[in-house]
């Protein structure tokens, strides 16, 4: 069979740009599936690229994207986003006529604002963004397996070739997940409230336990069942893809946490007044929330 007509193997030669979790998730997922294309990996540290080497995620490793890209039908970004723009500017020159531009970062309107005025008019540009992810970070952290059931969002800028948009959509189809396109400030708002601000609360919650006074903070840790467990998880995400999410998707976030606040003063009321019936009220409805997320098998 070949690479062009062996599903994710449809690309003969793939720059991944970043290969740390997503990164190296994809290219394991390459690896499995599409033996005949060519992986080229970027990163900028040693210790990267030296992981890269050990775990045979690649063919090609190097720290120039440019040099990356060349040649590359496929082109993904997957590094923080507030990389994109530098990194846009150095493998504009060496795009291939014809290549696919896509990414995995997790807000997409400053992706476009980013990039889409520096590439030229012969490379189709596809923003993407695989809704699928943990709390670690790196190369060894990545697996195949993580992008299975999840979903993944395109948001193509009106205009982008039909053809491209199919070819993104084969391959993160072929990695498991389902795949919907949106526009891209659609997509931000979608996730300031099913990702951004759940982090953000994690965070918070974590850094208000973290400055309680020691002997309390000691048993907070020694007896973190169920529900500060699960946001210190969220809360050991890496700093640096969080701090860029927040400072991308600004408006977003700051008008679902203004949402947030409002909702969370009114259920502070009913505690200070004893409504009981406003509580439970509001608790049936978010478990109902839970069933449903459950039954779509997002759980
Ligand atoms: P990660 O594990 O920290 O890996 C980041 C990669 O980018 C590393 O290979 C790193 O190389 C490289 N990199 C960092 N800064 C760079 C720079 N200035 N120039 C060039 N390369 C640079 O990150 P990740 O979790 O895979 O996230 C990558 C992207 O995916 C982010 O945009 C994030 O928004 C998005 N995303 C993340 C998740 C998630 O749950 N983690 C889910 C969906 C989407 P070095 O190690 O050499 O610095």
């Amino acid at each position: 069979m070949s690479a062009q007509t062996s599903g994710a193997g449809r690309f003969e030669r793939v720059a991944l740009i970043g290969i740390g979790l997503i990164g190296s998730s994809l290219a394991r997922v390459l690896r499995r599936d599409s033996p005949n294309t060519t992986i080229v990996a970027c990163a900028r540290r040693s210790e990267t690229l030296e992981a890269v080497r050990r775990l045979d995620l690649a063919d090609e490793i190097g720290d120039d994207p440019a040099a990356a890209v060349a040649g590359a039908d496929l082109v993904v970004l997957a590094t923080p986003l507030s990389a994109y723009a530098e990194i846009g500017r150095r493998i504009v020159p060496a795009l291939r006529e014809g290549a696919i531009v896509t990414d995995v970062g997790s807000v997409k309107e400053v992706v476009i604002r980013d990039l889409a005025p520096l590439l030229p008019a012969h490379v189709h540009f596809v923003p993407g963004h695989p809704v699928a992810g943990t709390e670690h970070s790196g190369p060894d952290s990545g697996f195949a397996e993580l992008f299975r059931d999840r979903w993944c969002i395109l948001t193509p800028p009106s205009g982008t070739a039909p053809e491209a948009v199919a070819k993104v959509t084969v391959l993160w189809e072929e990695a498991g997940m389902r795949v919907v396109t949106m526009a891209a400030d659609h997509h931000d708002k979608v996730l300031a409230m099913t990702s951004h601000l759940p982090h953000l609360i994690a965070y918070t919650i974590v850094s208000t336990a973290t400055d309680l006074e020691d002997s309390l903070k000691s048993e907070v840790i020694a007896f973190s069942a169920g529900g500060f467990r699960d946001f210190t998880r969220i809360a050991a995400s890496d700093p640096v893809m969080w701090r860029d999410i927040f400072l991308a998707n600004r408006e977003a976030v700051l008008e679902m946490l203004q949402r947030f606040s409002e909702d969370l003063t009114a259920l502070q009321r009913a505690i200070r007044w004893g409504e009981a019936d406003t509580l439970e009220e509001r608790f049936a409805r978010t478990r109902a929330i839970r069933r449903s997320i459950i039954e779509a098998k997002q759980a």
